[in-house]
């Protein structure tokens, strides 16, 4: 799982600037140099937003008078795209009147910077647009994260499933989804206390995110219950996977209740390659299997495959 925003503060934010005087270029490099950031320099409104959009930078300093295309149009192209849209614009530029001030900011620019400048008042200002854009990408990432488990949370599953179905199906890849309750959980809230419950949802989350690949997508789904969205991978390997978070799960001395194994159901639904069933169909698909293993006896998992009629055929796992 990776969690990007986490790190965001930890790392050097890349700063992009785009005018077409070297001059400015240089004299912008040499005095921001001691800040923590890496810099990169453009010097064409089309190379701009090519780097814009390749870099992903946290914030872009642009001039408005460039050879090729002009700096609003340029901003007018950062703001309807979807790379880009997020990314702060400071306007930097000689022109000063308020007319021009006004159209920068009706774009969408966060700031507009006269030249020539004060490199301080340019400084603090480059510092008070990343730190603004980095909390806003930090909120909008909590806001997909369940705050028990630290796993994606529901809103986020739906989104993701929608997208790597439709992904697979387009590449005529494999993709595997994989629902998980927990047995009889309710017994150790009842039995043991609630926090003891929590221990186990917490505990069962770090296991599942230890097992899987990076580029798995584990969710919480709800409750007791967690969705694992495996692109890329077969119906069979998805099957060794939860088998081994199945069985490792159920070995696992909890430090409330060392003498009472904690177990999980599973449902799979799996494509060799993926077809182009809805969400619905495959939500259902791994819910029936789930129930099979839940009335087979729990402490198991049931898996199918999505074939290309859209019927499946349960097997025990
Ligand atoms: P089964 O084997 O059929 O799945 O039985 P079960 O007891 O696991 O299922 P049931 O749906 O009856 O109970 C789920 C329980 O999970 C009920 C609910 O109170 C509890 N629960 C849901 N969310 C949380 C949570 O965040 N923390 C704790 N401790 N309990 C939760
Ligand atoms: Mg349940
Ligand atoms: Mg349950």
């Amino acid at each position: 799982m990776r969690i990007e925003a986490a790190n965001l503060e930890a790392s050097r934010p890349l700063v992009l600037a785009v005018d077409d005087s070297i001059d400015v270029l240089r004299l912008l490099k040499a005095r921001l140099r001691h800040e923590t950031l890496d810099f990169e320099t453009a010097t064409s409104g089309t190379e701009g937003l090519e780097m814009a959009k390749r870099l992903n930078p946290a914030l872009i300093l642009l001039d408005i008078e460039l050879p090729d295309i002009d700096g609003f149009e340029i901003l007018r192209q950062l703001k309807e795209r979807p790379e880009t849209v997020q990314t702060p614009v400071i306007m930097l530029s000689g022109l000063s009147s308020a007319h021009d001030k006004v159209t920068a900011f009706d774009l969408g620019a966060v700031d507009y910077v006269t030249k020539p400048f004060d490199i301080a008042e340019l400084r603090v200002r480059i510092r008070a647009a990343i730190r603004t854009h980095l909390l806003l990408q930090m909120l909008a990432q909590r806001a997909q994260i369940d705050g028990l488990t630290g796993l994606w949370n529901r809103a986020y599953f739906d989104r993701r499933l929608s997208e790597e179905l439709a992904r697979c199906a387009r590449h005529e890849r494999p993709v595997s989804l994989a629902i998980f309750d927990i047995d009889r959980f309710k017994l150790i809230n009842d039995t043991y206390g609630h926090p003891a419950g929590d221990a186990v949802l917490t505990g069962f989350s770090s296991l599942l995110r230890r097992e899987i690949r990076e580029t798995d997508i584990p969710c919480r789904y709800g409750g007791e219950e967690f969705a694992l969205i495996m692109p890329d991978t077969c119906p069979q390997d998805a099957l060794a996977v939860c088998e081994r978070i199945r069985t490792t799960l159920e070995q696992v001395a909890w430090p409330r209740h060392p003498d009472h194994a904690v177990t999980v159901s599973i449902g799979i639904a799996g494509s060799n390659r993926c077809g182009f069933h809805t969400e619905g169909a495959w939500l259902e698909t791994a819910d029936r299997n789930l129930y099979a293993a839940k009335s087979g006896g729990r402490n198991r998992t049931i898996w199918s495959i999505m074939d290309a009629a859209g019927r499946s055929l349960p097997k025990a796992g």
